[in-house]
């Protein structure tokens, strides 16, 4: 690409004076970042287009990942990573008087996600790419993502995030790759030569235009492609939409309405909301990118038998589910094929990845908005759900109530998730325990019916960006302690064990830390005015606001310590920095509570002279994958206290642990396997197991009235939220958040947790002030992450679902 600093600073300087046509004086950032990233894209286009090129004549099984959500972040650092310029580049961009950092800043955060599903589809894209997989994703281009949060007076604002503004260097529109959604309308049938045909009338058509995103493999010249389908309009403004009359305010009205289906990402995480614009767009997602898969497909000229040979479509929980009855539809509507063969052929290419067991998360469409908006997937969903009771009740004769328990549509309502698993061959959990839970009790009945089809596929993260980009200085000292193949074998990562007692090794691990701290500090001081010491522990829990991932059981814990000091100043404890980052959803009451609470905390705490010197709470707004990337590599500890059974899998808790920080955590989600391999001595677990958990909720047996009775700590903090003292400046402010958990009974176990909690945090402090004992076991943690690797994620997949292999070139 470049050869060497000098090349690219000439380059550089050339295409800034020619394209701008302004000496270098004038130039911005903003303009370097925006000359710098066009370059790039211009220098891997031949690389692009090569590689397609390769998977068609190769006729490589091409694998889709279907997303509702892509959480990618800031592409320009992790591209130039991939293509191995980062540093050249750096010091270039030095010596030309343009700070890297600067420069960075100036690319939108892409924030096409919530949380962590959207940021695994990303982390997915990188490994693919970087493994030499034929994996492309498939999702929308939003024109706003997930909003941009501002704290006013302790309170979460919710402002739009128009990340289009300044342009998308990164994309390439495609208009010659269109396609064409249709909505509404009425299906007719008629017979021809014997066979019963279909055909909607009176559809309203919508204009899906593929935005094409190169995603760049690490080391290698393989490039895959990211392609967000965009809506428009089918007609220009002139002549009249098909199957529409000619009034031109109809015209605005339907412009209206196509633009808004890619108009904005739902800011939802974990919740389901039945709403007509959601599925909207989740068809369009669906119809776009299957057409768009069979097209490519077709350039092999082969027959669509051969599909579940050449093509893979996985979707990312179940807002993609509609693939199913879609390909169907194309199947038999567009190419002729007999129910039979179709849906084997359905069966074959789609697996599905389960993402949680909330019930308030499992999707479930009314069946009316289905049949009027998408009438012909209606139609093709009545009948798989009408054979599958024909087959259910013929192998479970005398049990109607499993058989209405596993249905697709009951009480008028389409189940997402039941349609997945009975329309495709494969269902996979993303953490050990996650799946069993799947197994044994959410999903028991599929699971009876087809075991074959259960399988495992523990979440991870990519190390390039999470650790190499993120923390380039403790990627640097772990290369310099054992050589650098860990980069392409990241599970070579646990070479570091024989390292952990080496104390220049312990040093410079801490050195390095000590310098993310400092810098994170910094950033804190800027951004709020609060000064923090880097030299206390940070204990940081960042990730979306919702009750199960229990940011309240920390808060109580913060507001527990203050009585402690209150009481006792002299108290001997590490000095503590908590650190908080969430977004709430903008319809989630209790969530917003949360963080005012935390805010009003942080505040009283923090003016405080009488212990300032111990204790700080911070929260930071705007929680992202850029912050993210600041956060992580400054935490001493990682907070991953979900509810045990809730969190199905977490990759937060993945990405601390590949920066050194030591977890304190519930048996939850991909923290089981973390403890499997680091024991008790390199992480803090406490509370309930899941099934505990279950069985409480099974059984009963819990009271959270008894809890606040019978523990003074517990009463004393409860109190404080609705008496005027350390927490509320008058009475009854955190009223709401006191009877959430008194009068549902403590739903997430608070309370029941809180004792455990409150002693996994006194070993925490004991542990910290060993601080040799301390960076041997961050060694451990960064030495055991490697399995997190979404490399060694992927790997699984290909082999075990998608049955594809990285793509070999053939020589010419
Ligand atoms: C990794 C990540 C998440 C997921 O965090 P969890 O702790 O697993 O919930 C959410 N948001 C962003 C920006 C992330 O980078």
């Amino acid at each position: 690409m470049f050869k060497d600093k000098d090349t690219f600073k000439r380059a550089l300087t050339r295409q800034l004076v020619d394209k701008l046509g302004r000496p270098l004086e004038e130039v911005s950032e903003a303009d370097v970042y925006k000359v710098l990233s066009g370059m790039i894209r211009e220098q891997i286009g031949r690389d692009w287009a090569q590689t397609n090129t390769v998977y068609k004549e190769q006729k490589e099984k091409q694998v889709y990942y279907f997303s509702m959500e892509f959480l990618i972040g800031r592409l320009l650092g992790n591209n130039l990573l991939n293509l191995g310029v980062l540093e050249t580049v750096r010091d270039g961009l030095k010596e030309l008087g343009f700070p890297f950092g600067e420069v960075e800043e100036q690319e939108s955060d892409a924030g096409l996600g919530n949380g962590g599903l959207g940021r695994l589809a990303a982390c997915f894209m990188d490994s693919l790419a970087s493994l030499q997989y034929a994996g492309h994703g498939t999702g929308i281009r939003y024109k706003y993502g997930l909003f941009e949060q501002k704290i006013m007076d302790g309170n979460q604002v919710e402002l739009p995030d128009y990340w289009l503004q300044k342009g998308n260097e990164w994309e390439i529109r495609r208009p010659d790759k269109q396609v064409e959604v249709r909505f509404w309308g009425n299906v007719v049938t008629r017979e021809v030569q014997g066979r019963l045909i279909f055909e909607t009338i009176q559809y309203e058509s919508v204009r899906g235009v593929p935005y094409d995103v190169p995603i760049i493999g690490f080391g290698n010249p393989h490039i895959n492609t990211l392609r967000l389908w965009s809506a428009e309009s089918m007609m220009d403004p002139f002549r009249q939409p098909s199957g529409q009359d000619g009034s031109y305010y109809r015209y605005l009205d339907y412009n209206r309405s196509v633009e808004s289906i890619s108009e904005f990402l739902y800011p939802d995480d974990s919740h389901y909301e039945g709403k007509l614009l959601r599925l909207k767009q989740q068809y369009f997602l669906c119809s776009a990118g299957v057409q768009s898969v069979l097209r490519t497909f077709g350039k092999l000229n082969l027959p669509l038998t051969e599909l579940p040979e050449k093509v893979a479509i996985q979707i990312n929980d179940t807002h993609p589910t509609l693939v199913i009855p879609e390909l169907m539809r194309l199947l038999i509507d567009d190419n002729g094929f007999g129910w039979d063969e179709a849906w084997e052929i359905t069966n074959k290419v789609v697996g599905y990845t389960n993402h949680t067991i909330l019930s308030e998360a499992l999707e479930k469409w009314p069946q009316q908005m289905v049949k009027e908006l998408l009438p012909r997937i209606y139609m093709i969903i009545e009948e798989i759900d009408r054979r599958f009771r024909i087959q259910l009740n013929e192998r479970y004769p005398d049990q109607p109530d499993r058989v209405s328990r596993m249905a697709i549509i009951e009480h008028n309502q389409i189940r997402m998730a039941h349609l997945a698993i009975h329309g495709g061959h494969s269902i996979n959990g993303v953490a050990a325990l996650h799946t069993e839970i799947l197994k044994k009790r959410e999903m028991k009945d599929f699971y009876e019916l087809y075991p074959e089809r259960f399988n495992n596929k523990t979440n991870g993260i990519t190390h390039r960006r999470w650790l190499m980009y993120a923390n380039p200085d403790l990627a640097a000292l772990v290369t310099e302690c054992m050589g650098s193949r860990w980069i392409k074998h990241p599970q070579e990562l646990n070479g570091l064990i024989k390292c952990c007692k080496d104390a220049a090794f312990q040093n410079e691990v801490a050195k390095v830390k000590k310098q993310n701290k400092e810098r994170l500090a910094a950033y804190i001081l800027e951004k709020q005015g609060i000064t923090v010491d880097p030299n206390s522990l940070f204990d940081i829990q960042v990730k979306r606001l919702h009750a199960y991932k229990r940011q309240l059981l920390n808060v109580f814990h913060i507001i527990h310590l203050y009585n402690q000091l209150k009481e006792n100043p002299n108290m001997d404890i590490v000095p503590r920095t908590f650190i908080f980052g969430a977004k709430a959803a903008p319809s989630y009451y209790l969530a917003k509570r949360i963080i005012k609470l935390i805010n009003t905390v942080a505040a009283r705490i923090n003016g405080d002279k009488a212990v300032r010197d111990v204790l700080k709470v911070i929260f930071l707004e705007n929680y992202s994958v850029s912050l993210a990337q600041k956060i992580i590599p400054a935490a001493d500890v990682s907070e991953q206290i979900s509810t045990a059974s809730k969190e199905a899998s977490g990759t937060g808790n993945m990405k601390f642990m590949m920066n050194g920080a030591l977890t304190v955590g519930t048996m939850d989600g991909a923290n089981v396997e973390m403890h499997e391999m680091l024991g008790d001595e390199n992480m803090f677990i406490f509370g309930l197991s899941a099934e505990q958990v279950q069985n409480f909720y099974q059984y009963g047996g819990y009271s959270a009235w008894d809890m606040y009775n019978s523990d003074s700590r517990i009463h004393e903090v409860m109190d404080q939220l609705i008496a005027p003292g350390p927490v509320c400046s008058q009475e009854n402010e955190f009223r709401d958040i006191y009877q959430s958990i008194l009068d549902h009974n403590d739903e997430y176990f608070v309370l029941k947790d809180f004792s455990s909690y409150i002693e996994a945090h006194l070993n925490i402090d004991l542990a910290y002030r060993n601080q040799s004992d301390w960076h041997q076991k961050a060694i451990l943690n960064i030495a055991h992450s490697g399995k997190f690797s979404s490399d060694c994620t992927i790997r699984e997949y290909a082999s075990e679902i998608w049955k594809i292999s990285p793509v070999k070139r053939r020589q010419i």
